[in-house]
């Protein structure tokens, strides 16, 4: 099969193995640089362009689209257009939208049932107290909405501190949400990497001393954990309800029950390989190889 992977960078660690798995398995994969591709509107027949060259429909069989944050609007804009070619998609580009928006998805996981930790958020300051009743008071964690890798979310230990740190954020316009703190996490979550609503592989990833954002980019060390049938589920439910097919579902334990903190369009292999030592981009191709067929874009570029 010829696979295209949507990466900035050929040499990124997720990237290179993705490449391997598929060369393992016979296929042709191709490094695609989405920022680099540009596309014409108004003709019948979309294509891509890239570089010197034209993607038409067949010229791949599937996609993997590896996204980053900060040109989610664009990379998806391509995906978009790969689904109108009836490219098929691992991750649509719809879901990879609707995850990658703290508020939208927090919404729909709330509206869904799943478990997640008590929410609010606003757009002015006018009631900051209220704002901070509504999640039970201090201690409490701020999150600013384009955050990524523990960046922009700050613990407040007092009211007056979450007070503060509001308003200040607020201040400058920037979008925030704000939550409970989930103490009995003890500074860990738990990633689980779902694969065509398959959990393969969990690790929990545990914050330095003195530290409470156990991401991997902060410092935080990964280790194999086996999770419990609730935690399963719910990480599967958090993958239905995103509409992905490949996800990082991150999640607390917190006293009552698993609660989900976000969900990954495009979830970093390294630390999950190393920590469980399983071939999850085997396991990516592999789906591909069972899924992939023409057309079969639930939404075809529409959403
Ligand atoms: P990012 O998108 O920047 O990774 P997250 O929402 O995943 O932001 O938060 C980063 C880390 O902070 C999490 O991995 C977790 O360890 C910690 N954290 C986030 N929210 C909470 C919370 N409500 N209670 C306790 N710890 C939290
Ligand atoms: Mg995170």
């Amino acid at each position: 099969m010829k696979i295209a992977i949507l990466s900035r960078n050929s040499k990124l660690y997720s990237t290179r193995r993705l490449v391997e798995a598929a060369l393992e398995r016979g296929h042709e994969p191709r490094v695609i640089d989405h920022l680099r591709c540009f596309m014409d509107m108004g003709t019948d027949n979309p294509s891509i362009h890239y570089k010197d060259e034209e993607f038409r429909p067949g010229d791949f069989d599937a996609v993997i689209p590896r996204i980053g944050a900060s040109v989610t609007f664009y990379g998806t804009a391509v995906v978009r257009q790969f689904e109108m070619m009836g490219t098929y998609c691992i991750n649509e580009s719809v879901a990879i939208t609707r995850s990658r928006d703290k508020l939208r998805s927090t919404q729909l996981l709330s509206r869904k049932g799943v478990g997640i930790p008590v929410t609010a958020f606003a757009n002015s300051p006018d009631d900051v107290n209220g704002l901070i009743r509504e999640v039970g008071g201090a201690p409490l964690v701020i999150k600013l909405l384009e955050g990524t890798q523990g960046i922009g979310v700050v613990l407040a230990e007092t009211k007056k501190a979450a007070e503060s740190v509001i308003q200040a954020f607020m201040g400058v316009k920037s979008n925030i949400l704000i939550q409970e703190f989930i103490k009995e996490a003890g500074g860990s979550d738990i990633r689980c990497f779902v694969v065509g609503g398959k959990v393969i592989a969990a690790m929990q990833r545990t914050a330095p001393p003195g530290e409470f954002r156990s991401n991997l980019h902060r410092g935080g060390s990964a280790q194999l954990v086996k999770l419990t049938p609730a935690e399963r589920s719910a990480a599967l439910k958090a993958s239905k309800v995103m509409g992905l097919n490949v996800c990082g579902v991150d999640l607390l334990r917190s006293e009552r029950g698993p609660l989900i903190m976000e969900v990954n369009s495009s979830p970093g292999l390294g630390g999950i390989e190393e920590s469980t030592k399983k071939d999850v981009a085997g396991m990516i191709i592999d789906f591909i190889e069972k899924n992939a067929k023409p057309n079969k874009t639930k939404t075809r570029g529409k959403g």
